[in-house]
C-alpha cells in the first residue's frame, strides 16, 4: 500500500524558491545529482574499507540516461541506498529545515554554488521536472526498496517496490520547458563541465572502439566514460614528470600554448587545499588569459570565476585549485572577508613568490629569457599585493634599452655614481618608445645615463607603484627634461645671456610662433645641445595619460593639458644667439619657427600643413 504525506516544510511552498533561485543556472541539477550518486558510491567503498560492509561491491559506476520518447533523464548509482526510514529523514525532512534558513540569508544572491550545501542539492531536480522519482535499495542485509514520487507539490508519495540492484536510481520526468536536458549533447556538455574530474565512474552513452589488429579487428560499442577519476593534482608531485604537466594542460587548455612552468599545491593544514598552477606565457593582452583556473571541491567542479578567492594578479595564472575548505556556502562579498579564504590566498601567493624567487636562484640565465612574460606575474603581483612586494623586490628584473637585466639592487650600485640626485634620489630613466623617444635617448647616453625599457601595457602602472613603495627612488621618462636636468643636480651653468636677453628671447618665440600662452623658458644648457627642445614634465604627462585613461582626455578634451609640455631654449646655442641679434624681424621669427618645427621633427610631431611649410622653407634656406 502506497502511503501518501506531507513533506514538512516551514515555507509555503519550496518549489516556487528554488526555481525562482536558480532560474540563472539550471544545469546545477545534474551536478547535484551526481555529486549524490558519487557520494552515496564513495560511503560504501568506505564502509566496505571499514570491514562494515562485507557484500559483492561489483562494478561501481554511475550510470546516466536519457529517454527521449519517455522524457525522462535517470541516475543510478550502486552505492550505499536508503531505508524507507532514511528517505523520509533525509529526503523528506532534511531538505527542507536547511531551506527557510537558506531563504532567509540569501534572498538576494547568486546561489547556484551554495545550494547544495543546504541540503537542498537533490530538490533541484524540480528545476526542469515535472515529477521526480526515486527507487533505492539500502546496502543492508535484505534491505527492502523504496519508491519514492514527488510532483513538485509538497505532496510526496512512498511505497515498497522492487528493485534488483543495491544503490539508488533518480528518474526525473523533464517538464516541457526544459526539454533541451533530454538532448545528449547537452547533457554531455553539462557533465563535461562539472563532472570531468569527479571520483567515482560516470558513464553516458556510448562509444564504438576497434578491437583487435588488422583483418581480426571489429568495432565494438561500449560504455562512454565521461571522467577522468584520478586527476592530476590529486596525485604525488613526486610521481609525476614534466610530461604529465603539459599533457594534463594540453587537457584543460587545448587552445592554449604551452605553460612555462607550474606549481603543485598540497596542504593539509590548516587548511585542505590540492592544486596545480601554471604560468602561460602572457602577452602584452592580460585579459586574454585572465579567468581561467577551476575551482573544484572535492573533485566536483564548482566555478571558474575564482575572483575572490585568488589574488587579482594570479588570476592571470590557469590551472585547478580543489579545496573543500572554501566556503560556497556564503555570499561572495563575505568570502573576501573571511580568514580560511584569506589563508588560502595568502598561501597561494606565498608559492608563487617562492616559485618565482627559486626561478631566479637556480637558473637565471632561463629566468631571464622568460622574463618577459615572468615579469608581468611579478609586476602584477607586486603592484597588488604587499608581501609579494616584498619578496619581488628580489626577484624583480630591469631591463634597460641595450638588453640587459638587473635585480633593483644591482641597477642601484649601477647609477650609483652618476644618477643620484641633489636629494640623494637615485633617477632610474626609462623609454616607452625607442624610436619616438630616440633624440632624447641620445641626449640621455651623452650623459653617460643608463636607460632602462619600460614599453609593456603593465609598466606605467607598475612605475608608479615602485616609486611609492620604495624609498629614494625617482622614475623619469627619458622626455621629462633636457638631458643636463634629467638627473637633477646643484651645479648651474652659466648663462651667456642677460635676463633682459632671455625675455626678449621668449617674447620673440611667442610671437614667431603666434602663440602667446606657451610655456617657454630658457636655459643655460651646453652649446652643443639643440636649440630648442620639447620636454613633458614627468608629473603633468601622467597627470594627463592618466585622465585619457578614464576617457576622453579629461577635462581637456583630447587636447594638450596646459603645463604637459615645455619648450626650453638653449641660451647658450649659438643658433639662438643669432636669432637674438638678428635685426631683421622676419628673417629673426623664420629662424625660431624652423628651430621649433625641428624640435617638433625629432618627436614626430610635425603634422600637415606644418610640415609642408617646413619642407619649403628649408629648401629655401638651403
Ligand atoms: P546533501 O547532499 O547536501 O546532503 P541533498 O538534498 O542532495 O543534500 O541530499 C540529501 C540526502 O539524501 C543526502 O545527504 C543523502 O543522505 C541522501 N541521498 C541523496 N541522494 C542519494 C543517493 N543517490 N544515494 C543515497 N543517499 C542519497
Amino acid at each position: 500500500m502506497a502511503e501518501k504525506g506531507r513533506i514538512s516544510v516551514n515555507t509555503e511552498n519550496i518549489f516556487p524558491i528554488i526555481k525562482k533561485f536558480l532560474y540563472s543556472d539550471h544545469d546545477i541539477f545534474l551536478r547535484e545529482l551526481v555529486a549524490n550518486a558519487i557520494d552515496a558510491t564513495q560511503k560504501l567503498q568506505k564502509l566496505a574499507s571499514m570491514g562494515e560492509f562485507n557484500g559483492e561491491l561489483g562494478e561501481l559506476y554511475v550510470q546516466v540516461d536519457i529517454d527521449k520518447e519517455a522524457k525522462t533523464i535517470s541516475i543510478s548509482d550502486r552505492g550505499i541506498g536508503m531505508t524507507e526510514e532514511e528517505v523520509k529523514k533525509y529526503i523528506n525532512q532534511v531538505a527542507f529545515s536547511g531551506a527557510t534558513e537558506f531563504v532567509e540569508k540569501f534572498k538576494d544572491q547568486d546561489t547556484s554554488s551554495i545550494i547544495g550545501k543546504f541540503g537542498l542539492g537533490f530538490y533541484s531536480a524540480f528545476m526542469v521536472s515535472k515529477e521526480v522519482e526515486i527507487f533505492t535499495k539500502s546496502y543492508q542485509e535484505g534491505a527492502q526498496a523504496v519508491k519514492w514520487s514527488c510532483d513538485g507539490s509538497t505532496e510526496f508519495e512512498i511505497e515498497n517496490t522492487e528493485k534488483e540492484n543495491r544503490g539508488t536510481t533518480i528518474v526525473l520526468h523533464v517538464n516541457e520547458d526544459s526539454e533541451e536536458f533530454l538532448e545528449e549533447a547537452t547533457i554531455s556538455g553539462i557533465l563535461n563541465r562539472y563532472a570531468r574530474f569527479m571520483p567515482v565512474e560516470i558513464r553516458f552513452g556510448t562509444e564504438k572502439i576497434t578491437e583487435g589488429e588488422g583483418d581480426d579487428s571489429k568495432e565494438i560499442e561500449q560504455p562512454k566514460v565521461i571522467n577522468n577519476t584520478d586527476p592530476l593534482w590529486t596525485k604525488d608531485p613526486k610521481e609525476l614528470k614534466d610530461e604529465d604537466y603539459l599533457n594534463f594542460y594540453k587537457d584543460l587548455y587545448p587552445m592554449s600554448e604551452e605553460p612555462m612552468f607550474w606549481i603543485h599545491l598540497n596542504v593539509d593544514y590548516p587548511f585542505n587545499l590540492t592544486g596545480i598552477l601554471y604560468f602561460p606565457k602572457v602577452k602584452n593582452d592580460i585579459t586574454l588569459h585572465k579567468d581561467k583556473i577551476q575551482l573544484y571541491s572535492r573533485q566536483v567542479f564548482i566555478t571558474d570565476n575564482v575572483e575572490d578567492i585568488v589574488p587579482e594578479f594570479l588570476r592571470l595564472m590557469h590551472g585547478v585549485i580543489d579545496s573543500p575548505d572554501i566556503p560556497l556556502n556564503v555570499s561572495r562579498s563575505y568570502l573576501q572577508s573571511d580568514a580560511q579564504v584569506k589563508k588560502i590566498s595568502n598561501y597561494i601567493t606565498r608559492k608563487v613568490a617562492d616559485k618565482l624567487n627559486e626561478l631566479f636562484r637556480d637558473n637565471r640565465e632561463d629566468y631571464e629569457k622568460k622574463w618577459e612574460s615572468i615579469g608581468l606575474f611579478a609586476k602584477y603581483g607586486m603592484m597588488t599585493d604587499d608581501k609579494f612586494f616584498d619578496k619581488g623586490k628580489k626577484f624583480l628584473l630591469l631591463e634597460d634599452i641595450d638588453g640587459k637585466k638587473y635585480t633593483l639592487d644591482e641597477y642601484k650600485s649601477l647609477i650609483s655614481e652618476n644618477q643620484v640626485d641633489k636629494n640623494d634620489n637615485y633617477t632610474f630613466i626609462y623609454t616607452t618608445d625607442e624610436g619616438l623617444q630616440h633624440s632624447y635617448i641620445e641626449g640621455a647616453k651623452r650623459k653617460g645615463y643608463n636607460i632602462l625599457k619600460m614599453d609593456s601595457m603593465i609598466d606605467s602602472h607598475f612605475i608608479q607603484n615602485v616609486e611609492h613603495k620604495l624609498e629614494q627612488i625617482q622614475m623619469k621618462r627619458v622626455d621629462a627634461d633636457i638631458a643636463d636636468k634629467l638627473v637633477e643636480k646643484d651645479e648651474e651653468t652659466k648663462h651667456e645671456l642677460t635676463e633682459d636677453e632671455q625675455t626678449k628671447l621668449v617674447e620673440l618665440y611667442k610671437k614667431a610662433l603666434g602663440n602667446e600662452n606657451l610655456e617657454l623658458k630658457v636655459e643655460a644648457l651646453s652649446a652643443e645641445e639643440s636649440p630648442v627642445t620639447i620636454v613633458k614634465p614627468e608629473f603633468m604627462r601622467r597627470m594627463q595619460e592618466m585622465a585619457e585613461m578614464q576617457g576622453g582626455g579629461g577635462m581637456f578634451g583630447m587636447g594638450m593639458m596646459p603645463g604637459s609640455q615645455n619648450i626650453i631654449l638653449n641660451g647658450n646655442n649659438a643658433l639662438i644667439a643669432r636669432i637674438l641679434k638678428e635685426e631683421n624681424e622676419a628673417e629673426a621669427h623664420k629662424l625660431a619657427r624652423h628651430t621649433y618645427d625641428l624640435a617638433l621633427l625629432s618627436q614626430n610631431m610635425l603634422k600637415g600643413s606644418d610640415l609642408t611649410n617646413f619642407i619649403n622653407r628649408s629648401l629655401e634656406l638651403v
